[in-house]
C-alpha cells in the first residue's frame, strides 16, 4: 500500500468512527441510517415548523397584553409599542 493509499484509508476511518459517535450521542441507540438523510429531514419539517412558529406565550405586550413570540418583531402587532 502507497503511503498516499494509507493515508486516505486512515483518513476515512477517522471520519466514519467520528459520524458514528455522533449517531451513538443520540440515546445511546444505534446510528440511525435514516438520521440526516433527506427523507428524515422531509418527515421532521412540518414538526420543526410548529415549533418555530408556536407562540410560546413567555412574553407580552407591557401595553395591551397581546403575547408575543420570542423570535418576532422588538415592537408589538397589535398596538405598535415597543417591547
Ligand atoms: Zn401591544
Amino acid at each position: 500500500m502507497t503511503s498516499a493509499k494509507l493515508f486516505v484509508t486512515k483518513r476515512a476511518k477517522s471520519v466514519a468512527s467520528e459520524v458514528d459517535t455522533a449517531g451513538n450521542d443520540r440515546d445511546g441507540a444505534e446510528p440511525d441510517p435514516e438520521f440526516g438523510s433527506v427523507e428524515s429531514i422531509r418527515e421532521t419539517t412540518e414538526a420543526a415548523i410548529d415549533e418555530i412558529t408556536a407562540p410560546d406565550g413567555d412574553q407580552e405586550c407591557l401595553h395591551c397584553g397581546l403575547s408575543l413570540p420570542a423570535a418576532g418583531p422588538p415592537v408589538c402587532h397589535r398596538c405598535g409599542v415597543a417591547r
